[in-house]
């Protein structure tokens, strides 16, 4: 496959940015080779710019549920357009997200919208912190929420449960006040609620973690963690940027059998364009400014462009139908990519977000269980994909994404190319 227009564009990207990109995981660091350059994309195919056509397995990171420029939502987002990229001002739109968002969230009253999933879950640390009048937030250790400094942090070394910054830049200061536990283990739930349950203002998790491979967590851990976060008097926030809206219509609580207080959205609500958003009881939101005191504001928050994607989007999705196919396709991938336990390959699925998990080993439940020479074969695999034409999310900590565009023929061509590569890798 020829991509000599792709590899001269990494080279002048790299001239004039920093690796060539403008989000790191893009530069295909992990999985080696050159980034591919997109030029078009429709449905569940992109066109790179030398003409080379790949079935999208990465699907812009999760947003695009309903595939590439849905003609409803192409068909909105134009007419939006037409009307004022911008307002900065109110609008009828922005009411009818918040009230479209809320129908997935019957317990919940109010919703922000701002322009992106950090900034929806730095928005919540925020309000839990203003809420509370506490000062530190628990994380689990592995799980992405953005890159606000007080997310950028990892469990530090030995017993010690304060995080350590993951990224230079971040002050200590910042990165002391993140408490970083491991997913599935209830025991050391319980060691870091019993030392600085006090002073936590909430704990943040996404209900099903899908930024670390899919570490699909037990129910009870789960549940444990909403019993100590009441007990101690912190919030519990749930990270759906990636499941809310795909997996259903609304978020994962009643998939896993907890409820949290807040909730992040972005990605899918977005619909493709910018976009995040917070929502909550009213007690809580109704903290934010201007009712509250806790600040929080966007010049661009709400835009009618973003918001015109982000309703047509979820207007596809209201009746469940897309939902269920997505589950019948995802189902159908799953079946055909293992159809033997002896493949040296995993898939962990939830509807239509999948982790291959390239060994022979059981697919883990926690970050520092990954298996590197997993990560390693999917690296190898992806290069041997992209050659036939297949676009996987460059590195093996990534999930794949299926949209309602994935045909069950392109699907079952490519559980075929995936196995007859992975026995290679
Ligand atoms: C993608 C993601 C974010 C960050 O969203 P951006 O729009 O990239 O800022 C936060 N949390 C989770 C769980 C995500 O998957």
């Amino acid at each position: 496959m020829n991509r000599a227009r792709s590899e001269a564009l990494a080279r002048r990207a790299r001239d004039v940015s920093p690796g060539g990109v403008h989000s790191p995981v893009r530069a295909f660091t992990a999985v080696g080779g050159e980034p591919v350059f997109f030029a078009r994309a429709e449905g569940a195919h992109a066109w790179d710019v030398d003409g080379n056509r790949y079935l999208d397995l990465c699907m812009s990171w999760g947003p695009l549920v309903l595939g590439h420029a849905a003609p409803s939502v192409v068909e909105a987002v134009r007419g939006a357009a037409a009307r004022g990229l911008s307002f900065g001002a109110c609008h009828e739109g922005e009411v009818e997200l918040a009230e479209a968002i809320l129908r997935g969230f019957p317990t919940f009253q109010r919703v922000r919208l701002v322009n992106s999933g950090t900034e929806a879950v730095m928005t919540a640390l925020r309000l839990a912190r203003g809420a509370t009048g506490r000062s530190h937030v628990l994380k689990f250790d592995g799980g992405y929420h953005g890159h606000s400094d007080a997310l950028l942090v990892r469990a530090g070394s030995g017993l010690a449960t304060l995080g350590t910054a993951s990224s230079r830049g971040v002050p200590d200061e910042v990165a002391r006040t993140t408490v970083v536990a491991p997913f599935d283990d209830e025991e050391a739930l319980a060691r870091v609620f019993a030392e600085h349950g006090d002073r936590l203002a909430c704990a943040v998790v996404e209900p099903i973690p899908a930024n670390n491979g899919l570490l699909v967590q037990r129910s009870a851990w789960l549940a444990t963690l909403r019993t100590l976060c009441d007990e101690h008097g912190a919030l519990l926030v749930f990270d759906e940027v990636i499941t809310g809206f795909r997996l259903r219509y609304g978020g994962a609580a009643p998939l896993v059998g907890v409820a949290p207080d807040l909730v992040t959205l972005g990605k899918v609500v977005g619909g493709g364009m910018p976009m995040g958003a917070i929502c909550g009881g009213a007690d809580l939101l109704d903290r934010l400014a201007p009712v509250g005191d806790v600040y929080q504001a966007g010049t661009l928050s709400g835009n009618p462009v973003s918001v015109a994607a982000g309703r047509a989007t979820l207007a596809a999705l209201e009746d469940g139908r897309v939902h269920a196919t997505l589950e019948r396709r995802g189902a159908e991938l799953e079946a055909a990519l293992v159809p033997d336990a002896a493949a040296g390959m995993s898939v962990v699925r939830r509807g239509s977000i999948l982790w291959l998990y390239v060994s022979d080993a059981a697919p883990p439940r926690r970050a520092d269980a990954i298996d590197a020479e997993a990560i390693h074969r999917f690296a190898r695999l992806h290069g041997r994909l992209l050659d036939r034409g297949y676009y996987l999310p460059p590195s093996g900590h990534e999930v794949l994404f299926l949209s309602a565009a994935h045909e069950p023929e392109d699907l079952a061509a490519f559980a075929a190319a995936v196995r007859q590569e992975a026995a290679l890798a």
